[in-house]
């Protein structure tokens, strides 16, 4: 089988520049879960990112695109998660970016693959790392900002101070992917999807060229979309990059009725 693992093809070397320092990225961890693992049970919206199957971002979702096309026009080093647990922002681990491919939606969708991941067990709060670090990530911001770097090593050390769980998360992931697959008949109900996230999957996501000149919007008013190729409608809130009718990649519109 084509092996689409970095650093094979389509992915390209990132080869970060220190200087550009990080992003400080927002993501919907599970609320029904101990870990804070994406929000795989979210409801009409079922989460794919971060993908620590596969330590990519981007790859199968839509999510955040202005931080993952920022990452690689800027070189940035590292993608810093945090979400929110218990009222306050907390952040839960990282990714060393090594590589990015072109993605289906367009000219500026980027897939991110890690060279390293680093995600822990107790996530630790944003005003607790000011008051260590002497920064000022507790200050509202929207759901994605910069770090300098030397901030990014700092933060790297923090969560390096904890073990590695990705283990652990990639068991809850397949244990709320279950509970899913209980309730509402498919790991991925939107998706119409039964089966987990995995490389294999991954290649026809990546072997999909970007089909369309213009980026498509990621939001739709009426939280229904509608693909160019087959009709269907699609109810979720984020756009999926891949119709469940007819399992075209970038072909689905907002549809505004
Ligand atoms: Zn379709």
């Amino acid at each position: 089988m084509n092996d689409v693992r970095p650093p094979n093809a389509p992915w390209r070397a990132l080869n970060p520049v220190e200087a550009a320092g990080g992003y400080l990225s927002y993501y919907y961890s599970d609320d029904i879960s101990p870990l804070p693992v994406r929000w795989v049970t979210k409801p009409r919206d079922n989460k794919s990112d971060p993908n620590l199957e596969t330590c990519t971002y981007g790859l199968f979702s839509t999510c955040s695109p202005n931080m993952r096309s920022g990452l690689v026009q800027n070189k940035a080093t590292h993608i810093f998660f945090f979400t929110r647990r218990n009222s306050e922002r907390q952040l839960a681990g990282y990714y060393r970016v090594g590589w990015y491919a072109i993605g289906p939606q367009g000219p500026r969708d980027y897939c991110l693959a890690a060279d390293k991941s680093h995600f822990v067990q107790f996530p630790i709060s944003l005003r607790s790392i000011d008051a260590r670090l002497s920064t000022n990530f507790s200050r509202w911001f929207r759901g994605l900002r910069r770090t300098t770097e030397k901030e990014t090593k700092q933060l790297v050390v923090l969560l390096d101070e904890q073990p590695d769980v990705r283990q652990k998360y990639l068991d809850e992931i397949d244990r709320l992917e279950r509970f899913n697959l209980k309730h509402g008949g498919f790991r991925y109900i939107g998706w119409r999807r039964s089966v987990p996230f995995s490389w294999d999957e991954a290649i026809r996501y990546l072997s999909a060229p970007a089909t369309i000149a213009t980026s498509v919007p990621n939001s739709s008013p009426t939280d229904k979309w509608q693909c160019s190729h087959c009709g269907h409608v699609v109810q979720n809130k984020a756009l999926l990059k891949q119709c469940p009718a007819c399992d075209r990649l970038g072909t689905l519109r907002p549809s505004v009725s």
